[in-house]
């Protein structure tokens, strides 16, 4: 895929170990983080959000463990919080404080912000839940924390209630009421509530965000955060819509999403977009026949880009040609009229429901 080298780099914030670590039932211990951390350095975000401030040992675990992403720890704009968020961050090789405030603590901003940025090497504003707030307070807060140093400032969609046009309006009206956010990055962050989490997530870009928070596989709280592996693919795969690039090697991606899996206990759904068992499988017998032709037929991502296969599963939809081929490479040689008994027997199978393994249908012959 061509980008330009003009193309605006979007800071990719992966906020799995903070806002997808509070998904019901998931604790990770601080060695479980340091492991997924290092395999999103691997993978080539920019941000690993840590966990709050208060889970100390768990931030001091994956600042030692990665040397190219900023390591943030999520604090709010009390001292001991702020102070404990630095003492966790002392070991990170680039720091972020990333101080949330609802708009009624505007007056402790400026305070707050000049007290982070001696600890911290980079400091993110955000205002909390600020889809809910009056535009002209929230402009009022980030405009304080731009002067008091902050080096990029959030506008979450906390409750994930935004449309994607509404959250892309909310963020030009900010930024038209407040010139001082055109000095720092601006971040998107959306939850899945109703499934727009993504949706909101681009538009936010296209309405001037230079970093957006997701996690992987979507986790998070309720319904989760955007999918930092959708959003990814989308930027690139629609590069001539969007025009911007990431520091993502989406072949990593593969690794990573199994990786969260395994230690969350958070299976992915088989149809999830990108990482999901299905998202490359082409079952029906008019798909499996235009894939054996040419793989662009039904598919707009190349699977080896994101570290996954195509795959054609042999089931209740499969066509005579997808099963011969399946036969083949199992080593069983059959045509014509063998072949069409096999077929009609490996129908009669599949009618059953699930997958039929190919050695089944033959196994019913020779009995
Ligand atoms: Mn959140």
């Amino acid at each position: 895929m061509f980008v330009s080298p003009l193309s605006r780099r979007i800071q990719i914030f992966d906020t799995t170990l903070c806002d997808g670590g509070e998904s019901p039932g998931v604790a990770l211990r601080p060695r479980q983080k340091a492991e997924i951390a290092a395999e999103l350095e691997r993978l080539g975000v920019d941000v690993v959000e840590a966990g709050p401030a208060g889970d100390v040992e768990g931030v001091r675990a994956v600042a030692a463990a990665v040397t190219a992403p900023s390591v943030a720890a999520l604090t709010r704009a009390e001292r001991h919080d702020l102070d404990a968020a630095g003492e966790a961050l002392a070991g990170a090789r680039r720091s972020r404080v990333h101080l949330v405030v609802c708009t009624d603590e505007a007056d402790a901003v400026a305070r707050a912000v000049e007290h982070a940025r001696a600890l911290a090497v980079e400091v993110q504003l955000s205002v909390e839940d600020a889809t809910a707030a009056d535009p002209a307070l929230v402009a009022r807060v980030c405009g304080l924390a731009v002067e008091a140093g902050a080096t990029a400032v959030g506008l979450p969609d906390d409750a994930g209630r935004m449309l994607p046009s509404g959250y892309a309006a909310f963020l030009a009206d900010v930024r038209r009421r407040c010139p001082e956010l055109e000095r720092v990055t601006l971040s998107a962050h959306c939850h899945d509530d109703l499934g727009l989490a993504v949706a909101g997530s681009l538009a936010a870009i296209e309405a001037g965000a230079g970093q957006v928070e997701c996690t992987v596989n979507g986790i998070g709280a309720r319904a989760g955060n955007a999918s930092l592996e959708e959003l990814v693919v989308a930027l690139r795969v629609r590069a001539d819509h969007f025009g911007v690039e990431t520091g993502v090697d989406t072949s990593r991606i593969a690794a990573v999403s199994r990786l969260v899996a395994g230690r969350t206990g958070y299976a992915v759904q088989p149809n999830k977009a990108i990482v999901g068992a299905n998202a490359f499988a082409h079952e029906a017998g008019i798909h499996q026949d235009g894939m054996l032709k040419d793989e662009r037929t039904y598919q707009i991502i190349d699977p080896s880009e994101v570290g996954v296969r195509m795959t054609l599963p042999l089931g209740k939809h499969s066509g005579r040609h997808a099963f011969a081929r399946a036969c083949a490479e199992r080593g069983i040689h059959v045509s014509g009229e063998e072949l069409n008994a096999a077929f009609r027997r490996f129908k009669a199978l599949a009618d059953l429901g699930g997958a039929v393994p190919i050695d089944a249908v033959f196994e019913e012959v020779t009995a």
